[in-house]
């Protein structure tokens, strides 16, 4: 049975630990709570699957060795970026988020400690909790245990692949080939347009008829380019069907021989097959009604909060319906995010609307914005519209991933100021 943890303070609770989580709590610790009437009264609780914080995006590359990156600085522990907050203000919890009860504003959550299920009652919440890959190679949804494990197992099998087969076009499944690309097979010379007999057989198989969605065609095409280069293979226009372990080995990280089916009827087989299709928003938690169709919790796009789900619940990053998963973009639903939350709480306090101003609206910016590295030289991508050359994609993301953003995030310096 549950036990409900007893708290004479309100909490507000984030569920999450990562881009939105690790944002929003420190600047609720930063902004919305000393703002409070009688501040004390309220406790900031994190809950999360992970105790580490890391940079995603740099998963295509630090999946294939640890030497690409400083591991103190890829994995953070989340508690050493709030040891500045006083422990009466702030508590993280090592666990899952079970269910969430809207109407008794409750949430479980399995802790990881024990398994034990310890039920905490809210005042406000946040749901940050993201979106899970297909491959358990991307991201530390299923905890750190789980993400080290499987690149392990990963790295052991790559030395022996002689086909690599990675469904989706998407920026994950081109970053993926391109990282595995130019490690096993290193890069064609400046006159030749593809790598002639690659070492490694790396084919991408996308649905669509072009590669990176969010990007114009000739964009697209010059990723292709940039991926021939290192030996990888485009197949357009289908979709992998089936994908069946070899010898049943039916390993959840795939990384026994797998045959794989496309849709027009083609049967491949590689030595490692590696799903990139796809997010699957981490909300077997909250009650249907809440979600929309496709599995996101149903979040107004202007004020950020879970209207169905009664006062003072929001949602942001990759989990919510609010806009679309990108790190830019939820870096600006934060500060509305807060400030609404903020004025919503002033006046569960007792404030006035006139004492507490207007409620802050969020927009999100649908220019064509983002930046996809072909290995550790090259790239491509577009900001507010405007094509980027491959130099400027490589200085800003391809040379380290953003890693040179997170240190400041996880610590809580990038919400110094109130925006
Ligand atoms: C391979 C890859 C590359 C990417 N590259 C880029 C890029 O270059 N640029 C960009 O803008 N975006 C990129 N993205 C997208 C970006 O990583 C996401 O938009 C971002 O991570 C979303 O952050 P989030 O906080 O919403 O959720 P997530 O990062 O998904 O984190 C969710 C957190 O919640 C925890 N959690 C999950 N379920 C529960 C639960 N029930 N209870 C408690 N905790 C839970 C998880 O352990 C995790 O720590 C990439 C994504 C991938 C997979």
């Amino acid at each position: 049975m549950a036990q409900t943890t007893p708290s004479t303070q309100k909490n507000i609770i984030i569920l999450g630990g990562s881009y939105g989580g690790i944002s929003s709590t420190h600047y609720i610790l930063k902004h919305v709570v000393p703002a409070l009437p009688s501040s004390s009264s309220y406790q900031v609780v994190l809950v999360s699957t992970s105790t580490q914080a890391m940079c995603r995006p740099a998963c295509p590359r630090a999946l294939i060795s640890d030497d690409f990156f400083d591991q103190q600085k890829l994995f953070v522990d989340i508690t050493k970026g709030f040891e500045q907050y006083p422990n009466s203000s702030f508590r993280f919890v090592h666990g899952t988020a079970t269910s969430l009860d809207h109407t008794a504003r409750t949430v479980s959550v399995s802790v990881a400690a024990d398994n034990s299920i310890e039920s905490f009652a809210y005042h406000a919440l946040v749901i940050a909790t993201g979106a899970s890959t297909p491959s358990p190679l991307f991201g530390l949804n299923q905890g750190e245990t789980i993400l080290r494990e499987s690149w392990a197992a990963f790295r052991k099998a790559l030395p022996a692949a002689k086909t690599i087969i990675i469904a989706g076009g998407g920026p994950a499944g081109i970053e993926t080939a391109g990282e595995l690309g130019e490690y096993l097979n290193g890069r064609a010379g400046w006159f030749s347009s593809n790598l002639a007999n690659p070492k490694v057989a790396i084919t991408v198989v996308t649905a669509d008829s072009k590669i990176l969605p969010a990007l114009r065609a000739s964009i697209a095409a010059k990723a292709e380019v940039q991926l021939a280069k290192v030996g990888v293979t485009v197949i357009k226009n289908a979709r992998v069907t089936n994908a069946v372990p070899i010898g049943g080995a039916a390993g959840a990280d795939r990384v026994s021989k797998t045959t794989v089916t496309l849709s027009d009827g083609q049967t491949m087989e590689a030595d490692l097959y590696i799903p990139a299709t796809g997010l699957i928003p981490n909300t077997n938690f909250v009650a249907k009604e809440l979600l929309t169709s496709n599995g996101r919790v149903e979040t107004s796009s202007t004020t950020l909060r879970v209207e169905k789900a009664g006062p003072r619940v929001y949602a942001v990053g990759d989990v919510s319906s609010a806009a679309r998963p990108a790190i830019h973009i939820l870096m600006e639903a934060i500060p509305v995010l807060c400030a609404n939350l903020k004025r919503d709480l002033l006046l569960d306090a007792g404030k006035t609307e006139s004492e507490v101003g207007a409620e802050r609206t969020f927009k999100e910016d649908t220019s064509e914005t983002q930046m996809v590295a072909i290995g550790t030289k090259k790239g491509v991508g577009a900001a507010m519209g405007w094509q980027l050359p491959s130099f400027m994609v490589w200085l800003i993301k391809g040379r380290d991933y953003w890693l040179w953003t997170t240190g400041n995030l996880w610590s809580g310096k990038q919400w110094t100021k109130e925006t």
